[in-house]
């Protein structure tokens, strides 16, 4: 199984859980980007949002993510991202909810690139 997602939800590579259930984990960011920046995964292999097609999961994603961030006290504002394909930058192609808080994150989008 090479999927990093995959291993980590196996528990062949550590983790920091915050949460787990039947159908997903969260976990933090290794790299991250904000004080509070954590990955809600689903547990089952799914590429990406635009694979995505069981309602239910989708809701379980999102309502963990405002779960997670009334927990790690976001109550001024945070962020969810979901990083979808090539054009957006996604580098791990296992659906993922980035829940990102604890400054102020700035506007949504840098400036646009030609091109
Ligand atoms: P994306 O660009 O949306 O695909 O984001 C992938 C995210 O996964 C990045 O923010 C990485 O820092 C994060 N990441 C990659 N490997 C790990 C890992 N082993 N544990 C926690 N986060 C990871
Ligand atoms: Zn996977």
């Amino acid at each position: 199984m090479s999927c990093i997602f995959c291993r980590i939800a196996q528990g062949e590579i550590p983790s920091t859980k915050v949460h787990e259930d039947e159908l997903c984990f969260a976990i933090r960011d290794i790299r991250p980007q904000a004080p509070v920046h954590i990955l809600v995964i689903p547990k089952a292999h799914v590429a990406s949002l635009w694979e995505l097609e069981d309602e239910a999961l989708a809701g379980r994603l999102v309502s963990v993510a405002a779960k997670l961030a009334r927990t790690e006290k976001l109550e001024k504002g945070w962020r969810l991202i979901a990083n979808t394909r090539e054009h957006a930058g996604q580098e791990v192609a296992h659906l993922h909810l980035h829940v990102l808080g604890g400054k102020r994150l700035g506007r949504m989008l840098p400036a646009a690139e030609s091109g």
